[in-house]
């Protein structure tokens, strides 16, 4: 048994048909090199509008954590009193999608650390994409990552896309959504999520879910890990292979669930 799985809850794994995976930071590791690109987009905005301040995306990433480039893009004209018109702010929205999509397309690597495990959880499971980013996007990623052969096109789910509104996590539109047109419910489905707004999202949508840190920085583990905790997780794990350990550990464990000897769940 892996010292980096922690166990809050039994996940009943004999039930579970689909594996309800996140993408950005679940899948591959895209936020930091989200924020490259999306600072080179943000710093010529201010160059342009005449506003004598730049970020490094680290800086950014920090400034915009929960928030889109549009809203970003606004608060940074409104603190600098400058105007920021609606055909242009669409420009900026339009130019910033594109310029993050090619650079995650040109950075991101096949990673055997992620394409192993999932390649062995394929065996057992039917792997779904349930993402707040758009359709593109995803299918740039998991081009890079030589993704694509194990997450069909049919079972990605976007809440910028699929919906009939897009509809961000931690709503849980997407994850219901997802669930609706897989025909599964509540333990049939397992979501792996690294992010707190996506374990939210899962679980107000009935969906027993883990913790993946696999992508978060070593220094930000605890506390994720203390945090996803507190979204309702049942477990987290630092990587993909700790996820099949687990999930092949409470496969082999479930008569112990069903009285015959105590498992206790810290
Ligand atoms: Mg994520």
């Amino acid at each position: 048994m892996s010292d980096a799985i922690l166990r809050f809850a039994p996940i009943d794994t004999a039930a579970v048909k689909v594996l309800l995976c996140d993408a950005d930071g679940n899948l591959f590791g895209s936020e930091e090199p989200a924020f490259v690109a999306s600072t080179n987009v943000t710093n010529r905005l201010l160059v342009d509008l005449g506003i004598d301040r730049s970020f490094d995306p680290e800086e950014l990433r920090r400034r915009a954590v929960g928030r889109n480039f549009r809203a970003t893009a606004l608060e940074l004209a409104a603190e600098a009193g400058a105007t920021l018109d609606p055909d242009e702010l669409q420009r900026r929205v339009v130019e910033e999608q594109h310029e993050v999509v090619a650079y995650l397309a040109a950075v991101l690597k096949p990673d055997r650390a992620v394409l192993e495990p999932l390649a062995q959880l394929a065996r057992r499971f039917t792997l779904a994409v349930v993402s707040s980013s758009a359709s593109a996007r995803l299918d740039a990623c998991f081009a890079a990552t030589e993704l694509d052969g194990l997450l069909a096109p049919a079972l990605r789910f976007s809440a910028e896309d699929s919906l009939p509104v897009p509809t961000s996590k931690p709503d849980p539109a997407i994850y219901t959504f997802a669930g609706e047109r897989l025909g599964i419910r509540g333990a049939e489905g397992l979501a792996i999520e690294d992010a707190v707004v996506g374990a939210r999202s899962a679980v107000a949508a009935g969906f027993p879910t883990v913790g993946n840190l696999q992508f978060v920085a070593p220094d930000e583990r605890a506390q994720r890990a203390a945090a996803l905790r507190e979204a309702g997780v049942a477990a987290v794990v630092t990587s993909w292979r700790d996820l099949v350990e687990l999930l092949d550990d409470e496969h082999r464990e479930l008569p112990s669930l069903a009285g015959l000897s105590p498992r206790v769940h810290a």
